[in-house]
């Protein structure tokens, strides 16, 4: 074995295992370290592959979005929820794009078989409020019409007969399929471990060994572990990895809750999105019922409203579900960033550690990538998606204290930049809100926006889009200390 080139992987989870079969296929000396926690993601997840899907605010997003508007905690004017920038949307699809492959790999290596169902994904439209939110993805659709179609309610009761006739019609994300997560998980485990890695499980990373700057070993209670270089793909509990070297990663967890039907015969071809819960039925025949987004720190249990809420919207979209019965109940923490985006790569001063977490409600479609990207960084080799959208560094110089507005051109005269700054307000917030008040200017394109921390930073064309429309929209969404300098 070559010391130099050996990577201990922290978690074993869907990336920490993802990370350890590309390093693995890389060649490079693998050991994954897990301690399995309770609320553990991956454990939790519905195991959808929807990258434009989850990119426009689909899946748990709207769900979240419309309880917001129950508890009438949305500003006026906003139909839906917030977009993920245009980057994030390229990463996820590119990843998508790897799966048929992927399963191919992982069966002849691994033999086991991830489910790969070409299923496309349904958002159904109940009211005028799901089309004011459904018309615009549609007309503007980041990557392309040919990847969204609309369907009439006649179309969709042919297509799904399951489905309520109680529609204004649906819109079809072609491309958004699914998986099973666990099979996922177990295939790339089992895969690195044919390549040669080392698994070790219910074993807790306690600390990480530096020496002039550079990482040398991870320490697992009294054993130690000699490395060149350590990944953390820790969920939810990263933050403590990052602790270990003196780092704040910023992650938090967040709570879905979920539930499992009995097995049933085939009832849905397409996974459904709608503004109550979503449903995806598995290959073995469980309807999967997802989900909450819930700030409750590590609490991993459940309750009887997200239950009956999930249940009430489940048998809403399909009717005949009234009469079937549940078999399981559960949640999981989604490791959360605080602009939704995941946090990956090098951190600036600490040679050979690597941050692979923060993946939030996308980590089953976007761990080839991760763990591809993961591979080629500990190789020396560039990676196959630019890393600067996720890096750490990202979060660096944040000022929480100033309140102060930036507008200027940044070189190309079509593009403006703001970034500023809300003290008042909790970073959590701040992805939601700023989504909302941009999908508050009705037929914009061309806007991008992330947060760092307490900072929000827009980029936007600026021939169609006014400085002033923005700052407006942005007063509307609640962001009141806006001054220019
Ligand atoms: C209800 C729900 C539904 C979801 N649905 C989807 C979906 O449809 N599609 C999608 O793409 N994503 C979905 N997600 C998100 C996805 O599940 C997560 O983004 C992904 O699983 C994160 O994987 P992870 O490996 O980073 O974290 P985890 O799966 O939480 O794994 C982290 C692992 O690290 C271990 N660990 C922590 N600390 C240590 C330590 N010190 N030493 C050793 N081990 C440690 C933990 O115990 C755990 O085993 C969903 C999430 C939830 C909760």
């Amino acid at each position: 074995m070559n010391a130099a080139r050996d990577v201990v992987v922290i978690g074993g989870g869907v990336i920490g295992c993802s990370v350890a079969y590309y390093c693995a296929r890389a060649g490079l000396g693998v050991t994954l370290i897990d301690q399995p926690k309770r609320g553990r993601a991956t454990s939790a997840s519905a195991g959808g592959l929807w990258p434009l899907g989850e990119s426009v605010g689909l899946g748990c997003g709207v769900i979240f979005h419309k309880a917001l508007a129950g508890r009438g905690q949305l500003p006026e004017g906003v139909h839906g929820p917030g977009q993920l920038p245009k980057a994030f949307l390229d990463f996820a699809l590119q990843s998508n794009a790897m799966f048929p492959r992927l399963r191919d790999e992982l069966l002849q290596t691994a033999g086991i078989d991830i489910e790969l169902e070409r299923t496309s994904l349904l958002f159904t439209m109940y009211d005028d409020g799901d089309v004011a939110f459904a018309k615009p993805l549609l007309e503007h659709c980041p990557c392309g019409q040919n990847r969204i179609d609309w369907l009439t309610p006649d179309e969709l009761a042919k297509a799904e007969p399951a489905v309520t006739r109680e529609v204004r019609g649906a819109l079809r994300f072609n491309g958004d399929d699914q998986v099973n997560p666990y099979r996922l998980a177990d295939a790339f485990r089992a895969a690195a471990q044919r390549l040669g890695a080392t698994i070790i499980t219910h074993t807790a990373v306690t600390g990480i060994e530096m020496r002039a700057g550079r990482v040398v070993a991870a320490q697992a209670g009294a054993d130690r572990y000699p490395c060149a270089m350590v990944v953390n793909a820790a969920g939810a509990w990263a933050v403590n990895v990052g602790r270990m070297i003196g780092i704040e990663v910023p992650v938090r967890p967040v709570r879905g809750q979920i539930l499992g039907t009995e097995t049933l015969p085939k009832v849905l071809s397409a996974c459904l999105s709608t503004s109550n819960c979503y449903l995806a039925q598995k290959q073995h025949g469980e309807i999967i019922i997802g989900s909450t987004t819930e700030e409750v720190g590590f609490d991993v249990g459940t309750t009887p409203e997200a239950m009956r809420s999930l249940a009430a919207g489940a048998v809403r979209a399909v009717p005949s579900l009234a009469n079937v019965h549940l078999k399981r109940v559960w949640s999981g923490l989604r490791p959360g960033s605080p602009d939704e985006l995941p946090i990956l790569g090098p951190v600036d001063e600490i040679a050979g550690y690597f941050n692979a977490c923060g993946h939030f409600r996308t980590g089953i479609v976007t761990s080839p990538m991760t763990g591809l990207m993961i591979s080629e960084l500990a190789a020396g080799q560039s990676t196959s998606f630019p890393l600067e959208p996720f890096l750490f560094s990202r979060f660096a110089g944040a000022d929480p204290q100033s309140a102060i507005v930036h507008a200027h051109g940044i070189g190309d005269a079509a593009l403006a930049e703001m970034r500023f700054t809300v003290p008042e307000m909790q970073c959590e917030g701040c992805a939601n809100k700023i989504g909302q008040a941009l999908q508050a200017i009705s037929g914009v394109t061309g806007v991008d926006a992330k947060v760092e921390l307490k900072q929000v930073w827009v980029r936007y064309e600026s021939s169609k889009l006014q400085e002033q429309t923005l700052k407006d929209a942005l007063h509307r969404a609640g962001f009141s200390a806006i001054e220019t300098p």
